[in-house]
């Protein structure tokens, strides 16, 4: 009896395999049924990786004081599968796929030559960058803690917890500005709550895509303002 169960659930769900084939969101190519939503190959090979910037191996590129290192997986593609995976993830509600990139972001991170130089670091803390709250309420997530919570997973990073840096303000749209216009905007909408759990941290600021680095920098200049001395930039996508 346990054996015709066996052959009818398996067959069940051959028949449904045949019917409903998980494929990948990216490619629409079947995946293995790993439990992961894009395939293997697309993981690997279907977007441009993007360049690591830091202060001390890219002279052209000047990080704001504090901020030791930018790192994105994957080149932004304006118009292309990434945007729309990553709009699928923010708006769509699609928390596996955030979690997904998260952790090849993370895994991607580990694998990079300079992280070696932190990895011994003590006290090191993943900050996704906070929504507000009535925010995260109507969206029912916040996108950046997706990520970071696959960052997390891989790396074994923790995130810091939730009520320690707070987006206090609403911010309104920010097209029409440039970056100095875009951070002031931004420089109140940020506010650390308890400066002793942030001060001998070092802070990795998790986010989906680092488009003008405003977002990214106005947070850490308010984290700099409350004794954090050393931070990193970490995103699925650089625009
Ligand atoms: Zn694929």
């Amino acid at each position: 009896m346990k054996l015709i169960n066996t052959i009818v659930s398996e067959s069940i769900a051959g028949f449904k395999e045949m019917l409903f084939p998980e494929v990948c969101v990216c490619c629409g190519c079947p995946t293995p049924n790993d439990g992961n939503m894009l395939c293997p190959f697309c993981q690997d090979s279907a977007f441009d990786p993007a360049n690591y910037y830091g202060n001390s191996s890219c002279p052209g590129v000047v990080l704001p004081e504090g901020i030791l290192f930018q790192y994105a997986l994957w080149k932004y593609d304006k118009g292309g599968v990434l945007q729309r995976m990553l709009h699928l993830v923010k708006y769509g509600g699609i928390g596996r796929l955030g979690f997904e990139m998260g952790v090849l972001t993370g895994s991607a991170l580990l694998s990079t030559k300079f992280w070696s130089g932190f990895s011994s670091y003590n006290s090191i803390v993943l900050l996704p960058v906070p929504l507000h709250p009535k925010k995260k309420r109507i969206r029912g997530y916040n996108q950046a803690e997706l990520v970071a919570t696959g960052v997390s997973e891989v790396t074994g990073i923790p995130l810091i917890p939730e009520n320690i840096v707070i987006r206090q303000r609403y911010t309104t749209t920010q097209t029409g500005h440039d970056l100095q216009g875009r951070m002031k905007n931004l420089s109140e909408a940020f506010r650390v709550d308890q400066h002793e759990s942030v001060q001998d941290k070092f802070i990795i600021i998790v986010d989906d895509v680092f488009t003008t680095g405003a977002t990214s920098y106005a947070l850490a200049q308010v984290l700099k303002q409350s004794g954090v001395k050393e931070m990193g930039i970490l995103t699925v996508a650089f625009a």
